[in-house]
């Protein structure tokens, strides 16, 4: 049997609700472990178990099975930081020799020094940390040549927790952190194939949101590929978010009496302001509280601060934008951290794209937004095209 040892992130901040986060990061991490248990084996077992003990949470699972919890635990949004770890008896032997079996996996991994960091909360431990810290450099220097403390700067830590039990681990890994989802309330991102819509529904998810999608799409002017490409970011993004629903709808006679009734500079604000009205109808439908798009200010023409004005003057929910203040380099890199980039940058158009204008404008007047969007008497066309959603879930 294995061991992993968690260390919750934010939620440790939390004063008198702090159990409600506690037990959605429970909720969370049961469910994870489930559902990749039920995608290589048969789906009632559940190869993993989750116990907590004076604040700390650990799985256990068979050591043939470690893969599912590391995958698991590297998606999981709440926790700060994770190792697997040896659970031994509180004798110094057995910290001792379990110091040693770290230390051996550390150098076999090609790192050559390390140190000791000890806790002991069970305080009735005949060394205290400072003796543990000592004794534990010392057998692992004797026992695994060639690998040496170096107190500033190691390549890996081997920590000693004396607790209910002693554990020992080193080689821990940093979690996503945030908060876990489905603490936060529901947010309906709008998705488009590019970059940066799927980094910001990742960010309000470690915030603790839960993510329901809805894309847009001008088929047959934008292809099949493209919403292929959508569903499978809306894929990867649901493995973090516990899950999302993915709302498609078809946006071609909208775009068409856009292109039909406005002047052609107006075209891309005119049509981000559709999306805003039919993304606040659905959200209202799904109980959502807010819409989570992944503008940047003054990334494209779209989005400068006038532009955005405009684009949410006629919605009344909330608009959260968790990109606003961040340049492209760090979206991308974002992007590749959380596995979405590959995707995102093939090569398929989105609706927005194909129908930019060559001269969009730019500090769109509000007044004369709302008087051009009138005219276009889109109602009707935004009711049609959501009755005639397509629904993807994860
Ligand atoms: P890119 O990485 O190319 O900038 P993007 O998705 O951010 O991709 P933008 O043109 O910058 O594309 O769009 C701004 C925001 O508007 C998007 O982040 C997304 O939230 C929303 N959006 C744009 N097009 C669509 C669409 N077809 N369906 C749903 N939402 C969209
Ligand atoms: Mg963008």
């Amino acid at each position: 049997m294995s061991t992993w040892l968690l260390k919750p992130a934010e939620l440790t901040l939390k004063g008198e609700n702090r159990k409600n986060f506690e037990n959605a990061l429970i909720r969370n991490l049961k469910r994870m472990l489930n559902r990749e248990a039920a995608a290589v084996h048969d789906p009632k077992s559940s190869p993993a178990s989750v116990t907590i003990r004076g604040g700390r949470y650990y799985v256990h699972c068979a050591e043939s099975e470690k893969f599912i919890v590391e995958k698991v635990l590297s998606r999981l949004i709440g926790i700060s930081g994770w190792a697997q770890t040896n659970v031994c008896e509180k004798t110094i032997d057995s910290v001792l020799q379990a110091c040693v079996k770290e230390g051996k996996k550390i150098f076999d991994n090609g790192m050559h020094t390390f140190k000791i960091e000890a806790r002991r909360t069970d305080k009735s431990f005949p060394l205290d940390s400072y003796q543990l810290r000592c004794e534990g450099g010392r057998v692992v220097c004797e026992s695994v040549d060639g690998l040496k403390v170096d107190i500033h700067n190691p390549h890996d830590i081997i920590r000693i927790e004396i607790r209910d039990k002693a554990y020992i681990y080193s080689g821990g890994k940093k979690g996503l952190g945030g908060l876990p989802v489905g603490s936060a309330g529901r947010g309906l991102l709008l998705l488009s194939g590019g970059i940066d819509s799927p980094v910001a529904g990742f960010l309000m998810a470690c915030r603790g949101m839960s993510i329901d999608a809805i894309h847009f799409h001008t088929y047959p002017y934008t292809s099949l590929e493209a919403k292929e490409k959508v569903i499978k970011l809306a894929g990867i993004l649901g493995s973090y978010c516990m899950g999302i629903r993915l709302y498609i709808i078809s946006f071609t006679e909208v775009q068409a009496r856009i292109k039909e009734r406005s002047p052609p500079p107006w075209s891309t604000v005119l049509m981000r302001m559709a999306m805003m009205e039919a993304g606040e109808k659905t959200a209202l439908k799904i109980k959502s509280k807010c819409l989570i798009s992944g503008e940047s200010l003054s990334q494209v023409a779209s989005q400068t601060i006038e532009n955005l004005t405009c684009i949410q003057s006629r919605i009344k929910i909330p608009v959260l934008r968790p990109l606003i203040g961040t340049d492209k380099i760090n979206i991308i890199r974002n992007a590749q951290s959380i596995g979405t980039y590959d995707t995102s940058i093939l090569p398929y158009e989105d609706c927005c794209v194909l129908f930019t204008p060559h001269h969009p404008i730019l500090r769109g007047s509000n007044t004369q937004a709302n008087e051009l969007y009138e005219t276009l008497e889109l109602g009707p066309l935004i009711e049609k095209a959501l009755e005639n959603h397509e629904l993807a879930e994860f």
